[in-house]
């Protein structure tokens, strides 16, 4: 067993010694746990397998019980590779591939694979061994991806606060597919962005989602709650809370949704679309004239973009070229919701943060 010193000059090679150590002592768990899998106490103590009772007892994600399981299952049939990680030339890491792939593909030949562990990292290793079964089974393979992709999921759950639940499980075809799609809008951009990676991720799958979608949002809303009087109702919309104000405003600022506004007497007094619109002829205008989400800094194309009234139509601003602007889903939020004010000044764009700060609404630092 390695002692920890208290003054170590050489801390790279106390951590191979220790990793070392922590990788023999794993393969003695996942001998000791095939011992355990094949005794009965897991069953006499109630747990529906030996896996879910080392899970729970000895405190470890699934992953590593299944890792140290297999080494333990297969070990007869990797004697050159537990050599190999007694003189360190690999890692308890590789071994749980190692097993892995012993476990799964027929005709498993050790010696094809040992110097490839040798040669990679664990991450590497497992990538190229990937290929490996290909090679030698390709329609093994297909049959396990298939099997991964009947376990794909989405969840959406709405919380009492209204706020959606989202969980599931893609298959990694899918899933890669999306990270692509996700990853590049989830990197940070323009001025004054203080959000995390995972607020950025959870942008992302908003805006490519809804972003030059046609959804068909209806929102009702009376002509109080637009002018944000003091004392209005929220607005409404399918599959939501009551709106805020802000919200209600920013919606109806694009009007790329259907419309529905009631008097204070509940009567419908301007359906559907309008020639506040901003689409046809001026959402072309916009699109050639801003390009881009005209928010200092941000280059969201302009088809992901809504239109924006810098004078809200509600207070008299007019749906012309000269009051609208290109904002992409973020920014448009941040003027609203978020209080910043957007101005034309010498014909640039200019944000102003808000005085008063919250979430999104964040000021520069
Ligand atoms: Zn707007
Ligand atoms: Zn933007």
């Amino acid at each position: 067993m390695v002692q920890l010193q208290p003054q170590v000059a050489d801390y790279g090679s106390l951590l191979q010694a220790l990793s070392h150590a922590i990788d023999n002592m794993q393969l003695e768990f996942s001998r000791a746990a095939v011992l355990f899998a094949e005794s009965s106490q897991w069953e006499e103590e109630g747990f529906n397998t030996p896996a879910d009772w080392i899970r729970i007892n000895c405190h470890m994600n699934s992953n590593a019980v299944w890792n140290a399981l297999q080494v333990g299952e297969q070990q007869d049939k990797l004697a050159a590779s537990l050599a190999a990680m007694k003189e360190w030339e690999i890692g308890f890491a590789h071994l749980a591939t190692m097993a892995n792939t012993a476990d799964k593909v027929k005709g498993f030949e050790e010696s094809a694979l040992l110097p490839m562990a040798r040669e990679h990292s664990p991450g590497k290793f497992f990538h190229k061994v990937r290929h490996y079964r290909h090679a030698l089974d390709a329609q093994g393979y297909n049959r396990e991806q298939e099997e991964l992709q009947e376990q794909r999921y989405l969840r959406l759950n709405t919380a009492e606060d209204g706020c959606l639940l989202v969980s599931g499980l893609l298959d990694p075809v899918r899933g890669a597919e999306v990270r692509g799609a996700l990853e590049p809008l989830a990197q940070p951009m323009g001025e004054h962005d203080h959000r995390t990676r995972d607020q950025r991720m959870a942008d992302a799958l908003h805006e490519r989602v809804t972003a030059g979608a046609k959804t068909n949002l209806q929102v009702t809303t009376t002509m109080e709650t637009l002018k944000a009087a003091a004392g209005a109702a929220g607005g409404e919309m399918e599959f939501s809370l009551p709106l805020s104000q802000e919200s209600v405003r920013r919606v109806a600022c694009d009007c790329s949704v259907t419309r529905v506004l009631l008097s204070q007497e509940s009567l419908v007094i301007d359906v559907g679309r309008s020639k506040r619109l901003v689409d046809g002829a001026l959402r072309k205008a916009l699109a050639v004239r801003d390009k881009q989400c005209r928010w200092p800094g941000c280059e969201r194309p302009a088809s992901w973009c809504d239109g924006h009234h810098l004078v809200h139509w509600v207070d008299g601003g007019e749906t012309s070229l000269e009051n609208c602007v290109l904002l992409c889903k973020r920014h448009h939020r941040m003027v609203h919701e978020g209080g910043w004010k957007l101005i034309r000044a010498e014909g640039k764009i200019v944000s102003i943060a808000p005085t008063v700060t919250f979430g999104l609404a964040r000021g520069p630092d």
